[in-house]
């Protein structure tokens, strides 16, 4: 909750870098400049792209981007880590805010985006969590291009209980044991999808199933890393 109160904190006591821990100074929001130099990233601006590759299988998905590259140890996945484990949303605010200026610069198949969907979690993970990071990375995406977020049609109905959402069994199972179409609100647009990291692209690939069964449609993917 945000108060006078809480506001005077943050005034006389900044937020920590998610990253190095040092405090942050006026201009930075949840990392230090000097962290957010050694984030590595993608050449996804080619397109075909590395993260296309990883759906050719799947007609229907026009365009894919991954903003970083993701590597065990590096400062791109204790960002994701805290951006998902350490109740710190707004990195997800931030960075997607970031990458949608940026890519509204460029001619990106992306830009064609009606309707943002992000990778929903389990009702059950997101009581837990409290927040849905990939949806926060939606709304620094609506902000910047003006278009809606979806969180109702797409619904995940298989609770993961390991710790990361990308468990190996997951990928063994029928898509619809995992995902739900509670609505018909996204058939026939072109939507964007979002999720924070891309690791095998399976859970991305079980969404775009999902969303592909509606005629006339077709999905992009953004995520902010890939591995
Ligand atoms: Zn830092």
């Amino acid at each position: 909750m945000t108060t006078l109160w809480t506001d005077l904190l943050r005034l006389f006591f900044p937020k920590p870098c998610c990253i190095c821990g040092r405090r942050l100074g006026a201009e930075e929001k949840e990392f230090c400049f000097e962290c957010a130099s050694q984030f590595s990233r993608t050449d996804d601006d080619k397109h075909p792209n590395r993260t296309e590759e990883l759906f050719i299988g799947l007609p229907g998905i026009k365009s894919a981007y991954a903003l970083f590259t993701y590597k065990k140890g590096d400062h791109v996945q204790r960002l994701i880590h805290a951006l998902k484990y350490h109740d710190r949303p707004k990195i997800g605010y931030w960075l997607g805010k970031m990458a949608a200026e940026e890519l509204k610069k460029s001619d990106s198949p992306l830009l064609q985006a009606e309707v943002i969907v992000p990778v929903p979690l389990h009702p059950a993970r997101m009581r837990s969590r409290g927040y849905n990071q990939s949806e926060w990375i939606a709304r620094g995406f609506s902000e910047v291009w003006n278009i809606p977020i979806d969180t109702r049609s797409l619904i995940r109905i298989h609770n993961n209980t390991s710790q990361t959402k990308h468990s190996a069994t997951e990928r063994w199972l029928n898509t619809s044991e995992i995902f739900s179409l509670a609505r018909p609100d996204t058939a026939g647009k072109h939507i964007l999808l979002i999720d924070d990291v891309i690791t095998t692209g399976s859970t991305l690939t079980h969404c775009a199933e999902i969303l592909l069964q509606q005629a006339d449609t077709q999905v992009s993917i953004f995520a902010l890393a890939r591995v």
